[in-house]
């Protein structure tokens, strides 16, 4: 595999970062993946812009620009020829050399590293045909979650607490209401209405959420931005996630209560293929 560090192409074996950079060292770093259908970006506008906005929110540098990410992007999946799959980009505040707690001065420069997944099958994918089990946790993220940093680490917990359980993923709650899923927006539909926790700090501004609710609108279904709490979720009718690497994909499972007859509902899977449709022809 070929990836991009710093305005190099390399063998991924040949790739170096400082063991000082702050990305390692204080997860001091933010994030972006894209989807790639037919070997083309899926919304890499929508990415760039919340890019800009995490790297502004944590007043670090931007390494490029907008036409110079995309032509990087571009390359990458050009190099190690994938026509369905994600690039990975992450910025990090690079780092002055030493470990301190204080950010180092302005003149340092940030990292930039992306890499290339290659996932034959992604829009086709078992798992969505299949649906997804849920469990709740308790949401202990940090405060800031409308930022994309790299802090992953609960969400990585959340989804090894959900595989233990035999699912696949967890929902979690803070104050009785679900934020979202440990990667992805969450959703139920009752009575034909989507419903889905509004944008506050509380929860990432998904990129694919947003195409699907402009999506859902002009399909005219219902929608519904507020809080809403697990035991709703476990009456509803069907739910679902967004995320730019899974799509649209239904849920048939919440904390062991099964949602309709135990498959994907209409309502995902209508919008999973809108969704699909629209982000291929619109893909660059
Ligand atoms: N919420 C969280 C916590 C995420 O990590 C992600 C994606 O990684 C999402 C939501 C979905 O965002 P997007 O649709 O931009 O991939």
């Amino acid at each position: 595999r070929t990836v991009y560090v710093n305005g190099e192409y390399l063998p991924e074996t040949e790739a170096k970062v400082s063991i000082f950079d702050r990305g390692f060292l204080f997860a001091d770093a933010v994030y972006e993946v894209t989807s790639v259908l037919d070997g083309k970006l899926i919304d890499f506008e929508g990415h760039a812009v919340r890019l800009e906005r995490s790297l502004n929110e944590l007043e670090m540098k931007s390494p490029c620009t907008k036409d110079e990410l995309l032509e990087i992007h571009r390359k990458l999946v050009e190099l190690n020829g994938i026509e369905e799959g994600l690039v990975y980009l992450q910025v990090s505040r690079g780092s002055d050399g030493d470990r301190d707690f204080v950010f180092p001065g302005e003149d340092t420069e940030p990292s930039l590293v992306l890499f290339t997944q290659n996932k034959p099958g992604l829009a086709n994918s078992p798992a969505a045909q299949k649906g997804a089990k849920v469990i709740s946790i308790e949401d202990i993220r940090w405060g800031r979650r409308d930022i994309k940093t790299v802090q992953l680490l609960y969400p990585s917990m959340g989804k090894m607490m959900a595989k233990k359980a035999g699912c696949d993923d967890a929902w979690m709650i803070q104050d009785g209401y679900v934020t979202e899923g440990t990667s992805n927006n969450a959703y139920y539909v009752k009575d034909g209405k989507i419903i889905t926790r509004p944008l506050s700090n509380d929860i990432l501004h998904g990129i694919t959420r947003k195409a699907v609710l402009r999506l859902a609108e002009e399909a005219q279904m219902q929608i519904e931005e507020r809080l809403f709490t697990i035991d709703e979720a476990k009456e509803a009718d069907e739910a679902f996630t967004t995320s730019a690497s899974a799509f649209v994909m239904p849920v048939v499972e919440i904390d062991g209560a099964t949602l309709g007859d135990g498959t994907p509902g209409p309502i995902a899977k209508r919008l999973r293929e809108i969704y699909l449709e629209e982000s291929r022809n619109s893909a660059i």
